[in-house]
């Protein structure tokens, strides 16, 4: 009972001494060398590799790979620490780590050892970059209806079709896509494999210019008779979907960071900037609406926070299944539209200096609005947590208790 207890109200407290020192060494990187060139990263729309370099660095990488593959095997809630600390300063850079696990959890999950040692140890390192290939211009909520084919021709694949809107488009080494190869067979003809940049046949395309996350890369991909070796494809043919599915179970926690760093640094923003200006003689935030506002921001982070901890603490007790979809699927809807209420009232407590470029809410604001979109939008988190809950209900009627 206790530990039931303890574990409903997960704060930061709840890190080991050593996790608190990673969280301390983030926060200290984020604030003194990332936080100075996000306006810059927003401005220019460049992909920001002083980051990737600072990550490569000071070894950040390889906080979500365990140690046979290059990596620390710090748990995933650290990554979703390192994500949260970033991402109050520089929602691009948060997402550098964010689509860093999103591209590899599938070889992680699903890759042979062979796969593994060949793949993950240059992610680990930084020295490759992942992206997660899914959407396409006809499918994105039913990604199933995507239309890219790989069929089978001795020992390779050959790849035909396009993605649409791939993070890190581009800037990588390494994509995760899939392709039907079975075209009669809906989800269960879908298939997940390791397609290398230099692959022949395979071109990235248009990069989109975009609302915010502007120094991330949002890309097409194409692919005409792109060979593939079948030593790439992950998992038996046919796995792909619930591939795809596992991994956003462990990624869209990775998204609820970005958004939760976001909420809190848009916070932070706002308190200090409310303590400063005056009006009628005394500063804003001694104006009860004005403090009002600071409180519910301050509460939803917090309420985001306790989500987001407990649904790492899920991932890390090697969860599966039902529960951790539900929880992941929760925790993204809260913590993103936390993110878009807290960056929009942030705007509203600056003023009219919230809505110009000079000061960062704007575009905190602005980086907000995609954590409610990608990774499956927030309506189809909503589809989700109502079918596991039904699911539920149904156990529990059969139970005899209902
Ligand atoms: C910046 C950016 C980065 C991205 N990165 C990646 C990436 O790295 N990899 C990748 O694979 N994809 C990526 N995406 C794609 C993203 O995941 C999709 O855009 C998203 O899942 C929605 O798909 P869609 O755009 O086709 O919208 P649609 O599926 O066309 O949906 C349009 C609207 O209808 C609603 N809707 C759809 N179906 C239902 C339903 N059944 N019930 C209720 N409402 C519904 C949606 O919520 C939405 O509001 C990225 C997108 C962007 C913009």
């Amino acid at each position: 009972m206790e530990t039931t207890s303890r574990r409903s109200a997960i704060t930061a407290e709840d890190l080991s001494p050593e996790q608190r020192e990673i969280k301390d060494l983030v926060r200290t990187l984020a604030r003194e060398r990332i936080a100075p060139r996000a306006a810059e990263i927003d401005r220019t729309a460049e992909f920001p590799w002083d980051v990737v370099e600072i990550y490569r660095e000071n070894g950040l990488f390889g906080l979500m790979f365990d140690e046979p593959y290059g990596g620390v095997g710090a748990s995933a809630l650290m990554t979703l620490v390192a994500i949260e600390e970033v991402s109050k300063y520089c929602a691009t850079s948060g997402l550098i780590l964010a689509v860093q696990e999103l591209g590899s959890l599938g070889i992680k999950l699903a890759g042979s050892e062979e796969q593994k040692r060949r793949f993950l140890p240059a992610l680990a390192a930084g020295e490759s970059l992942a992206a997660y290939a899914l959407t396409e211009a006809g499918s994105g909520s039913d990604s199933a209806a995507m239309a890219t084919e790989a069929r089978r021709e001795g020992d390779e694949y050959v790849l035909n079709g396009s993605k649409r809107f791939i993070t890190n488009a581009g800037v990588t080494q390494l994509y995760v896509c899939f392709a039907k190869t079975d075209k009669t067979a809906d989800h269960d003809g879908i298939s997940a494999f390791v397609v290398e940049a230099d692959t022949p046949g395979f071109e990235v395309g248009r990069i989109e210019p975009k609302m915010g996350i502007k120094g991330s890369t949002t890309g097409e991909l194409f692919f005409n008779d792109c060979r593939v070796p079948a030593s790439n494809r992950l998992g038996e043919e046919g796995d792909g979907f619930g591939i795809a599915m596992r991994v956003l179970d462990r990624s869209r926690p990775g998204i609820a960071a970005q958004g939760l760093g976001l909420a809190q640094g848009a916070t932070d923003y706002a308190c200090a900037y409310a303590k400063e200006r005056e009006t009628f003689g005394e500063p804003i935030a001694r104006h009860q609406l004005v403090g009002g506002m600071l409180a519910d921001m301050a509460t939803r982070c917090e309420a985001a926070r306790g989500l987001l901890y407990r649904c790492g603490h899920l991932i890390d007790s090697g969860a599966d299944g039902s529960e951790l979809t539900k929880l992941s699927a929760i925790t993204k809807l809260f913590c993103t539209d936390v993110a878009m209420g807290v960056t929009t009232d942030a705007v509203q407590v600056l003023g009219g200096y919230g809505y110009i470029q000079e000061y960062p809410v704007e575009r905190m604001m602005r980086d907000a609005k995609i954590t409610q979109i990608y990774e499956g939008t927030n309506q189809i988190q909503r589809l989700v947590i109502a079918r596991e809950m039904l699911k539920e209900n149904r156990a529990f009627l059969l139970a005899g208790i209902g």
